[in-house]
This record gives C-alpha cells, sequence and structure tokens, in this order.
C-alpha cells in the first residue's frame, strides 16, 4: 500500500515484487493477518538478509522489515528456524499486537480487528487509515460480534474494502466467505455507515473448489459491486 505497506508476507512475495514493478526491498513494514503458509512464509525473508541477495558491504541492502502480528501469530514466527538468525541480522523485527488496540506505522493509523478463521491462529483482519480508509479481510468469514460491534461503535468510514472470497459460489463457514458472506458484509457496513455507493469493494483469495475462472467470476460479481482482484492489479483511491 503506497509503497510503505506489506500486507502478509506470502511465498510470491519477491515474485511479486518482480511482475509487478514494485520495490519490495524498500518496503520495511508488514502487517501479518495470520499463519497460514499463503499469508507468512518467512524462507521468502532470506532474500532480505545481506550476505544472501547483497553483500554486507552495499549501501542498496534492505532496512529492517518490520513485522506486526498477532500472539500466536508471533510465536508461529519465532517458532521458525531461522528466526534468531534473521533478528540478529537485521533483516527482521517482530512486534506483538492485539485485536483492537490502535498502533502507528509508517504515518498510517492501524488497527486490527478479529477474523473469523482458524482460532488457533489468532487471525486479524486490518483497518489502514492514512489520507483514506482501508479494511483489509483476509483471511475471515463474515466478522465476529467483537468486530461488528467495534464497527459500530467507532464508525470508520471504508473508501476501500478487500473481501475474503474463497468459495465465490459456495460458502466456507467458519473459515473464509464466498459471494453471499461478501454481500452481507457489504450490506451491513453500508447499513452501519462504514461505507456507502463510493466505497471500492474488491474480492480477493479465490479457490479452485468455487468452480469459476475469473471471467466467469466477473459478471456475477459485477452486477453485486464488487471488482474482482487478479495478480497485478492496482487501484488508485
Ligand atoms: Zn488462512
Ligand atoms: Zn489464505
Amino acid at each position: 500500500m503506497d509503497n510503505k505497506l506489506l500486507l502478509d508476507f506470502g511465498p510470491d512475495t519477491n515474485m511479486h515484487a518482480v511482475t509487478g514493478g514494485f520495490d519490495a526491498h524498500n518496503i520495511n513494514t508488514c502487517l501479518i493477518t495470520h499463519g497460514h503458509s499463503d499469508h507468512l512464509y518467512l524462507e521468502e525473508m532470506h532474500i532480505r538478509k545481506k550476505g544472501f541477495a547483497y553483500a554486507d558491504a552495499d549501501k542498496n541492502a534492505p532496512a529492517t522489515l518490520h513485522m506486526y502480528a498477532s500472539p500466536k501469530t508471533s510465536d508461529i514466527i519465532r517458532g521458525y528456524d531461522e528466526y534468531e538468525s534473521l533478528e540478529e541480522c537485521g533483516a527482521l523485527k517482530l512486534h506483538e499486537i492485539k485485536a483492537f488496540e490502535k498502533f502507528e506505522a509508517e504515518g498510517f493509523e492501524i488497527t486490527p480487528l478479529e477474523a473469523k478463521h482458524s482460532v488457533v491462529l489468532d487471525p486479524l483482519i486490518y483497518i489502514i487509515k492514512g489520507e483514506k480508509c482501508l479494511l483489509y479481510a483476509h483471511d475471515t468469514d463474515y466478522f465476529t460480534d467483537a468486530t461488528w460491534e467495534y464497527l459500530e461503535k467507532n464508525k470508520p468510514y471504508f473508501d476501500f474494502v478487500s473481501l475474503d472470497c474463497t468459495g465465490m459460489l459456495i460458502d466456507y463457514p467458519g473459515s473464509h466467505m464466498g459471494l453471499k458472506g461478501n454481500e452481507e458484509v457489504k450490506e451491513r457496513l453500508i447499513k452501519i455507515g462504514c461505507a456507502d455507493e463510493n466505497t471500492i469493494f474488491v474480492i480477493n483469495h479465490f479457490s479452485h473448489n468455487g468452480k469459476l475462472i475469473h471471467d466467469e467470476l466477473v459478471p456475477v460479481a459485477q452486477e453485486k459491486g464488487f471488482i474482482v482482484a487478479y495478480d497485478g492489479l492496482e487501484i488508485e483511491f
């Protein structure tokens, strides 16, 4: 986001930087949603280590990546074989955060909220507020009561919402959404004043189990007011 914030650190992070033409090595802040390997793949960190892709004395070597994660996700990060060496060489710095406790990073005000996903992973979704405000909701089913309570009480207005649409035409109860869940979230966000007709809604994180290819999903989603994401999609708002 704005070339300052990375959302999750999945197995394609470096490939996305190359194909998407953004300078991942100058992004120094990363918000982790949870510890599933499509969102957290620490092997990809090695390329930021001095002595690996960069010589020790190389002035262009990436600065420390500040990684923010929930307590259980932080445990997973600390349990990674190479964690200590990544921290010792200055490639990685872990910050433990909790749902509903705001913090600041890179000039953004960030509020983690509870996700309804694998409970053992203590998963988070994020409100990211700069000049505009974004809700990043991956991976999650229809939000938890505590998250709705927070949204109803604080009423942040979202310019942009990215929603988990793993199932497309089918549901994934307890862990993800399909289009039906996306519509319910959208309707409730509008009803409580967190979104309106100017909010950009994007859907993302599709599974093959949903049985639609991109071109088949686009018209169905468009009718419901959703933009279907694809690798390399850029949206300005
Ligand atoms: Zn997941
Ligand atoms: Zn996922």
